[in-house]
């Protein structure tokens, strides 16, 4: 650790809140130096939703180092990347009546959405782009710029331009309909808010303290897009790849966006890939004008096809999901009841949920707490005041299990060791 403190930049972030030297890792679980294992439900911020050395993954990428397989290729043709867009063609894009191009973008999820925002600018002719409040879509100048977290914004150095800031779903309270309210700007002449190239959302945010957009907000949304002619863009890096239920995060909720982005478990493997999904008609790049030089991870492309033909190819791993996130509700409904305070809100889909503490400070000490006792997990939202869990899909239900005790366990501990009880109260009555 003395290197890494010592060496790396004070821009790591991670290995502040979980100070030890990690060493090996498998399924659901991160081990230390000293042989100490950790249920891992930080998941690799998501990218982990098949778990630590899948061992179906790890042997393709073992196979293929032995077949001196190309590792990389620009974007030339090569047959794993082939034979990876034949399958997510026909596993996930054809059954579920989707027609998009696929676009190989920077290996980040940050670049993917950085080539949406150009597309959708380029082709409609508009510079403006709406995001939504808690929205975080990347650190890159364009994707920051619709990242609502003044922390990230701050980092950028120069005026962020073109990007308006819109409601999200339920951000003014349960009264008001916040697609009424952008519905007012855009028919206004005189609202001062410039007819947008975009919207770009997630169904259910990440980082932003796991907000979940309704599938009637969603719908009015579309329907105030495609009235006023303004692209839909989903970013679906975090909670995309099955993380809600299903393999995209709007499926099901009646919407069809025409650019979808996708990053983080991509791979399977934890390995750096990303893509953009565009409509057919909006593929107006010209050859090279959103180019890298790491567009075509071929040990990904593996990866990423034998994960979809291993979890994509059958609804077992739905079924888990299902299973796994009535077991993460229930439990942790329970475990809110810890807490001094009614206030305390469970808010989840699938296998993301979060427990919002109020309280940025709280929630640090329960992460802090369940990392001593064994459980690695992140905090979200604007004061960083949401536990966020993120188990791997695929977890054993022992581990899940073992995860939510600690979880209960730790946050007893903090609860009896604090003087949060009176904080929370007093931050409540202030509410
Ligand atoms: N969009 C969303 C929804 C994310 O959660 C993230 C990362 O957490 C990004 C974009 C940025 O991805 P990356 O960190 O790979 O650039």
């Amino acid at each position: 650790m003395n290197k890494i403190n010592s060496l790396e930049s004070k821009v790591r972030s991670y290995c502040r809140a979980y100070p030890v030297m990690f060493t090996k890792a498998k399924n659901s679980h991160l081990i230390d130096k000293d042989g100490k294992k950790y249920l891992d439900f930080l998941c690799g911020a998501g990218s982990l939703n098949y778990g630590h050395n899948n061992p179906d993954l790890k042997n393709k990428v073992i196979d293929y180092l032995n077949q001196d397989g190309i590792i990389h290729s620009l974007d030339l043709a090569t047959e794993s990347k082939e034979e990876f867009l034949d399958s997510f063609s026909k596993n996930i894009l054809s059954p579920r009546n989707l027609d998009y191009k696929i676009q190989f973008t920077g290996p980040t999820g940050t670049n993917a959405v950085e080539a949406a925002l150009k597309i959708a600018r380029k082709v409609t002719g508009r510079t403006k782009i709406i995001s939504f409040t808690n929205g975080f879509h990347g650190v890159t100048l364009g994707s920051v710029a619709a990242t609502g977290n003044k922390h990230h914004r701050g980092g950028a150095g120069i005026s962020l331009n073109d990007v308006m800031f819109m409601p999200f779903d339920g951000y003014m309270g349960k009264k008001l309909d916040t697609i009424d309210y952008l519905r007012r700007l855009l028919e206004d002449n005189s609202s001062g808010i410039d007819l947008p190239a975009a919207v770009i959302l997630e169904t259910v945010q990440g980082e932003g303290g796991i907000n979940i957009a309704s599938s009637k907000w969603l719908q009015s949304l579309q329907e105030l897009c495609r009235e006023f002619g303004i692209l839909i863009i989903v970013d679906d890096i975090q909670v995309g790849c099955g993380r809600t239920g299903t393999f995209f995060s709007f499926e099901g909720m009646g919407i069809t966006p025409d650019l979808v982005v996708l990053s983080k478990s991509l791979s399977g493997f934890g390995l750096p890939f990303s893509l953009l999904l565009l409509k057919p008609e909006l593929d107006k790049w010209k050859p090279g004008e959103h180019n890298g030089t790491f567009r075509g991870n071929n040990l990904a492309f593996v990866t990423a096809k034998t994960a979809i033909e291993q979890y994509w190819t059958t609804d077992e791993l739905e079924k888990q999901i299902i299973l796994n996130s009535k077991i993460l509700q229930t439990r942790l409904e329970e475990i809110s009841k810890e807490f001094p305070s009614s206030d305390i809100q469970v808010r989840g889909k699938g296998m993301i949920y979060g427990i919002d503490c109020i309280l940025g400070d709280f929630a640090s000490e329960i992460r802090q707490k369940c990392f001593e006792n064994g459980l690695i997990l992140e905090t979200c939202g604007a004061d960083d005041q949401v536990v966020k869990l993120l188990p791997p899909l695929n977890i054993y239900e022992d581990d899940l299990m073992l995860g939510l005790d600690i979880l209960e366990t730790s946050i007893k501990q903090v609860i009896s060791e604090s003087d949060f009880d009176k904080l929370l109260e007093a931050e409540v009555i202030q509410k």
